[in-house]
C-alpha cells in the first residue's frame, strides 16, 4: 500500500502564525491565557497548555498578565475591555480576517447595511458583527432575508465559506430587495486557503482508493473537507489520531491519500503517515 499526501493540507498560515505567536510569547515572556482555544485541535491546546497556555472563555477569568486573541479575531469591545483591565494583548487575529473585520467596520461608517454569508454563531463571525456597531446581519439563508436597515447594502462572507457561495447568495438576496435598493456592495472576504485543501483532495482522489482525513472532530473545516473527501465516492476516514486507524479499512487498497484541516498540526499527519506504513505501506 502506497501512501500519498495531498498537495495542500493541514495548518493554514494565519493558525500556522497564531500558534507561533503564542509559543514566542511563551517562550519569551511566560504563561499567557487565550480567549478561547487557539486552534480547534485538543492536541495542540493540551501541548500549549503544558507550556503555560490556559484556555479562558471571559476575560474576567485572567486576572492579570496577557490573553492572546485567536486568529478568528474579535470585536472592538474586546480590545476595549482588554485595555480596560489592564492587560497586555497577544493579537493573533488573521490578517485576511482583518481586512474583513476592516471592510465591516468602513462600510458601516460609510452608512451601508453589512450582510455577512455565515453562520451567526462563528467567533469570527461574532467578530465581524460587531465591527459593524450594530448596522449588520449574518446567515447563510438568502431567503431569510425579507428586508433591511435603509437603502444601502453591503455583503461580505465569513472567510471560510466559498466563494462561488457566496456570489450566488449575493446574487439571490439583491435580487429579492433590488426594489427597495439604492446602492449595493459586495466585497469578497472569502480566504483562499480553505478552498485549496478542498480541491487539493479532489485532485488526490483521482490517484487512490481510499482517503484518511485528519483533525478534529468539533473543527468545522475539517469536517467540511471529510464531506469533500466523501463526496469524491471514495472509502474515506475521519480520523483524530493515528491509533483510531483500523487494518481492515485498507485491506485490498494499493493506494491510500491523506488529508487534514486548517486546525491539525504537521506532526499529527506524520504519526498517521507512519502507522499506516506500519499497516502495509511503503516507508
Ligand atoms: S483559513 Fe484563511 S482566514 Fe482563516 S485563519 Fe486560515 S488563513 Fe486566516
Amino acid at each position: 500500500m502506497k501512501v500519498e499526501l495531498a498537495e495542500v493540507y493541514g495548518f493554514c498560515p494565519g493558525v500556522r502564525r497564531a500558534v507561533e505567536m503564542v509559543e514566542a510569547y511563551l517562550q519569551e515572556k511566560g504563561p499567557l491565557a487565550t480567549l478561547g482555544a487557539i486552534v480547534h485541535n485538543a492536541q495542540v491546546v493540551e501541548e500549549l497548555a503544558q507550556k503555560g497556555a490556559r484556555v479562558v472563555e471571559d476575560l474576567a477569568e485572567v486576572g492579570e498578565g496577557a490573553v492572546a486573541i485567536t486568529a478568528h479575531g474579535v470585536g472592538p469591545e474586546v480590545f476595549e475591555e482588554i485595555r480596560r483591565r489592564g492587560l497586555s494583548l497577544v493579537d493573533t487575529t488573521c490578517p485576511i480576517v482583518r481586512r474583513a473585520q476592516e471592510a465591516a467596520r468602513d462600510l458601516a461608517e460609510e452608512g451601508f447595511f453589512i450582510l455577512i454569508y455565515g453562520e451567526e454563531a462563528h467567533p469570527e463571525v461574532r467578530g465581524l458583527l460587531s465591527w459593524t456597531r450594530g448596522r449588520g446581519r449574518a446567515t447563510l439563508n438568502p431567503a431569510e432575508v425579507q428586508e433591511i436597515e435603509g437603502n444601502r447594502l453591503a455583503l461580505i462572507s465569513q472567510t471560510t465559506k466559498g466563494r462561488q457561495e457566496f456570489w450566488s447568495f449575493v446574487a439571490e438576496v439583491v435580487g429579492r430587495l433590488s426594489p427597495r435598493l439604492r446602492e449595493v456592495r459586495g466585497l469578497d472576504t472569502t480566504c483562499p486557503e480553505t478552498g485549496r485543501r478542498y480541491q487539493a483532495v479532489k485532485e488526490l482522489s483521482k490517484k487512490v482508493e481510499a482517503l484518511v482525513v485528519v483533525g478534529s472532530r468539533n473543527s468545522a473545516n475539517t469536517r467540511k473537507l471529510a464531506e469533500v473527501a466523501r463526496q469524491t465516492g471514495l472509502p474515506t476516514f475521519h480520523i483524530e489520531r493515528a491509533e483510531e486507524l483500523r487494518p481492515e479499512w485498507f485491506r485490498g487498497v494499493g493506494r491510500v491519500g491523506v488529508t487534514a484541516g486548517a486546525s491539525t498540526p504537521d506532526a499529527l499527519v506524520r504519526e498517521v503517515v507512519d502507522r499506516l506504513h506500519q499497516l502495509g505501506g511503503d516507508p
